[in-house]
């Protein structure tokens, strides 16, 4: 390791501390920044020093939540792993990680690296990377305005691939675009599925995208589909159809509070409700199995694992339970959808839409979202917000769902503690998360004043 190397290194670390100290704010990338602007191939060299293997996790929906458990799964086995902090997975977020990871010295002492990269940042990470395997999760359509239509993020996704030959797939069976992507590519590749019907009509939806077959044109066939395009599909034209699965999801029980299934004779228990969680914990657990790693302390890890991340979305206020829950784009959003109707309480939702650059500032996506299910008789009321509050509001108009607007989100969020369910769901698009939980964390000062 070059003495240069490591005086990047430091300067990026102290330089990115001192910004902090000086102007505040987060500043997770910019360790990353300086890094590489200092030197063009830090990334490439402080990855080859990951002593096994790096994985890289990409796909529109699920991927930090993989990525996370995939960590979580090497840390139990006594692996030293890098990750990088959800949100960061562009360029200087990937860069950042790994400089951050070095000791005072500069050196990197890791196992195992862990890596979430956006799909369109892919382009320049992958090459530097280089990465041993990638897990591809779903190819959906995104925010709009940033990804274009899905053709676009399956070609940049290609082209990323095409770019680290030494890579690896693990691809969702199920997902007629991943397959087609993982067959035009030239690489080595495994499928993980689920070959149940696990999914309600309210996670559902229609099938909006890539119902044609991507050889030859032709309309595609299901025998059934779990939700966005997944499904056992065949081209009754060219013959194309859902592979084999490599790694298969197997006697799925979905519970009140929890699910369980099996893979490969392992049994496994978790704590999350949420259907789309079988394909976020099979594909992370098929990553382990697909690189050779046994895993033997999986089990006890996923039992414990925190799906909802419930540090930091879920809130007690004055006896009232608040969750947050992010959803992005149309396949997230009926997932979100679903999840909340699976809670039987009574219950308060509010739909926050906001349309920032980060959130896509084109909101037609709402359109094509299945809401008529949001309305049932454990929901009391339901209250859209953000810049887009109106829009959501028309939204529902449509299926004849009654809402209210609000501009004030801290005295509605105060209104439902005082006076609604003590049970409230607040649904939000990106930008709408961080302002969110600081409301929340506020509003959770306040009421701890009051009480003492
Ligand atoms: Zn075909």
């Amino acid at each position: 390791m070059g003495f240069r190397r490591n005086l990047v290194i430091r300067f990026s670390k102290w330089a990115s501390n001192m910004s902090q100290k000086i102007r505040g704010g987060q500043g997770v990338t910019l360790p990353g920044y300086i890094a590489r602007t200092l030197d063009h191939h830090i990334l490439t060299s402080l990855s080859n020093d990951v002593r096994k293997k790096t994985f890289v996790v990409m796909g529109t929906n699920g991927k930090t939540t993989v990525n996370s458990i995939l960590y979580h799964a090497l840390a139990a086995e006594g692996e030293k792993v890098v990750i990088n902090k959800t949100g960061s997975n562009m360029l200087n977020g990937v860069i950042s990680a790994f400089v951050l990871a070095t000791d005072k010295k500069g050196r990197l002492d890791a196992d195992y690296a862990c890596i979430e990269v956006d799909e369109l940042a892919a382009m320049r990470v992958l090459p530097m990377l280089q990465p041993d395997y990638l897990v591809l999760t779903n190819i959906y359509r995104d925010q709009l305005d940033r990804f274009g239509e899905v053709d676009i993020t399956f070609q940049k996704v290609k082209e990323a691939i095409e770019k680290a030959p030494k890579l690896t797939l693990l691809i969702n069976g199920d997902d007629v675009l991943s397959y087609t992507l993982a067959q035009e590519s030239k690489h080595d590749f495994m499928t993980y599925e689920i070959n149940e019907q696990i999914f309600d009509d309210k996670s559902r939806s229609e099938i909006r995208e890539s119902i044609f077959c991507r050889k030859c044109g032709h309309k595609l066939e299901y025998k059934f589909f779990h939700y966005g395009q997944l499904g056992d599909y065949t081209c009754p034209h060219c013959g194309l159809t859902r592979p084999a699965a490599d790694f298969a999801a197997e006697n799925i029980k979905l519970l009140g509070d929890g699910s369980s299934f099996d893979v490969q004779g392992r049994h496994f228990e978790t704590a999350s409700p949420a259907p789309y969680n079988i394909y976020n914990t099979l594909s992370a657990f098929s990553a382990l199995r697909m690189a050779g790693i046994e895993a033997p302390h999986f089990e006890e890890m996923i039992a414990n694992y925190d799906y909802a991340n419930s540090r930091e979305s879920q809130f007690e206020i004055a006896g009232t339970h608040l969750q947050i829950h992010l959803a992005k784009n149309p396949v997230g959003f009926q997932q979100k959808v679903s999840l909340v109707l699976r809670d039987e309480k009574p219950k308060d939702i509010i739909i926050m839409i906001n349309d920032e650059y980060q959130d896509g500032e084109d909101v037609s996506w709402l359109w094509d979202v299945d809401f008529q299910y949001l309305e049932n008789e454990h929901t009391s009321s339901i209250i859209t917000a953000g810049k887009r509050g109106y829009d959501m509001q028309l939204r529902l108009k449509y299926e004849d769902i009654q809402s209210e607007v609000t501009l004030d989100m801290k005295n509605t969020i105060r209104d439902c503690i005082d006076h609604r369910t003590n049970n409230l769901y607040i649904i939000v698009n990106y930008t709408g998360l961080y302002s969110t939980n600081d409301l929340l964390k506020e509003l959770a000062d306040e009421y701890a004043g009051k009480e003492a």
